[in-house]
């Protein structure tokens, strides 16, 4: 067997226990430079790459390559291609299409979402007065802002609001919106074809930078790396930052403390769930906008039912109106009721508190009357977190809410309950499985 082959034969070895995707990003631009006395030197684009397959991937590379030269042991360096100059990367920049987003450079601010169109009531009007004031005065209010939510409840549209409100107030403003999704594949994107230069600049020359479910870079460390520098960057230079989340700055786990900090800089605002009156505004005015006509008790019944998401609620209207127009029936209370069957029992099957804390006293043996108590005895503790933890993903009661299911209880000993289990579940697989089942026991 020719040198070569050994790497060659690897490939196809570490091929079959990876994801394509995964293989074609990281193992595929490598290549064999040398092995000699249980050594086995691999070429890779740049350092990135190497730190991220020595990180990630090292054992798995180990053992194939053990397979094929049957040696006891092999060590493996990633070697780095030269790193360039960078005034000759920029030039490299500019001559090579890159057909990653990398350079996409006008992400589109989603039209339909602005300012006009957002019915603001209770629920919504301190988030819409925040994201207001930042679109009115860019980087004189709020920086950062952070809009946090439920999902389906308007950030997207808050977000995009902002956008184009000052992109229509000053059109020469550069202006990034994307979802932080997309900034991780932006940043795998620039180490995979050697561009980190370019993304750092880019991202340090733009005046606003709009970052949409941030809760996206839990787990994500070198997108998170990125992400800071970019934020301190921006910050530093008095550009706003805009991000949303469904999670709490507290709650997101798995995201680096500093990061954490930097989002609790500026202004947090909230998004509850809307009352019935804003549920009604904003569906009567989509069915206006997409020229659905349903009758009032149709429109009384749907506003009834899915009161959680409003996306939902925007799909049930287009389902009716779309079948009303294709067969011509007129949509009753019933038809609605029988169409929407899966949608409605599905996403609005509630599970109360009550209904939890009795599956969890039930579970873990302990009186009902007990896991409301203020008792703090050790076999009380940990069901009672873990039906605070259940309460807070299982229904939408807010922490003060929670709090008060439980004897009245504050709403900081609910968010540490829930991270603790959040925790806890990671690293002991039997509390994870006891979870699990009481989730499945009470959706059932
Ligand atoms: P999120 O990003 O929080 O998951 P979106 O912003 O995507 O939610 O909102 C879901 C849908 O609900 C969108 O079509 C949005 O236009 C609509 N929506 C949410 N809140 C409002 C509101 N206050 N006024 C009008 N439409 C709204
Ligand atoms: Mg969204």
């Amino acid at each position: 067997m020719e040198n070569i082959d050994i790497w060659n034969k690897g490939l196809t070895l570490i091929k079959k226990n990876l994801n394509n995707d995964i293989f074609e990003l990281w193992f595929k631009p490598t290549t064999f430079k040398s092995y000699d006395n249980g050594e086995v030197n691999i070429s890779v684009p740049n350092r990135y790459c190497g730190e991220w397959l020595k990180t990630n991937y090292y054992g798995l590379i180990r053992d194939a390559l053990i397979n094929i030269t049957q040696e006891k042991d092999i060590k493996i360096n990633f070697v780095p291609a030269k790193e360039r100059e960078k005034t000759e990367e920029t030039e490299i920049i500019k001559q090579a299409p890159v057909k990653s987003t990398l350079f996409q450079e006008k992400r589109m601010l989603n039209k339909k979402y602005n300012f006009e169109n957002f019915i603001v009531g209770p629920s919504n009007q301190f988030a819409h007065a925040a994201a207001l004031a930042v679109a009115e005065n860019p980087g004189k209010s709020y920086n950062p802002l952070f809009i946090y939510g439920g999902v389906g409840l308007g950030k997207t549209h808050l977000i995009n609001a902002i956008g184009d409100h000052v992109a229509r107030n000053k059109p020469d403003v550069k202006i990034i919106y994307l979802t932080a999704e997309q900034f991780t594949n932006e940043v795998v994107a620039a180490i995979r074809y050697d561009k980190m230069y370019a993304f750092k600049e880019k991202y340090r020359n733009i005046d606003m930078l709009l970052v949409d479910d941030i809760q996206f870079f839990s787990g994500k460390d070198k997108s998170q790396e990125e992400f800071f520098y970019t934020f301190n960057a921006l910050y530093e230079a008095h550009r706003p930052v805009v991000m949303s989340s469904d999670k709490y700055p507290k709650e997101m786990l798995k995201i680096e403390e500093r990061l954490r900090s930097r989002f609790e800089w500026g202004l947090i605002a909230d998004i509850q769930q809307p009352d019935f009156e804003t549920r009604m505004a904003i569906l009567k005015q989509k069915a206006e906008l997409e020229n659905i006509k349903l009758p009032e008790d149709v429109i009384l019944f749907l506003v009834d039912a899915i009161k959680t998401n409003i996306r939902v609620l925007e799909g049930a209207l287009i389902r009716l109106g779309a079948y009303g127009s294709l067969t011509g029936k007129p949509i009753t209370v019933e038809l609605a009721k029988d169409i929407l069957k899966a949608t409605i029992s599905e996403k609005e099957k509630t599970i109360t508190s009550d209904a939890i804390q009795k599956a969890t006293s039930e579970y873990f043996q302990i009186k009902l009357v007990e896991i409301k108590s203020k008792k703090r005895t050790k076999n009380l503790v940990m069901p009672r977190q873990v039906a605070m933890y259940l309460c807070r993903e299982l229904t939408a009661l807010s922490y003060p809410e929670i709090g008060k299911c439980f004897g009245g209880k504050d709403h900081t000993t609910v968010m540490h309950a829930c991270r603790q289990i959040e925790k806890l579940k990671e690293k002991e697989s039997r509390l994870k499985d006891i979870v699990d089942a009481l989730i499945k026991t009470l959706k059932a």
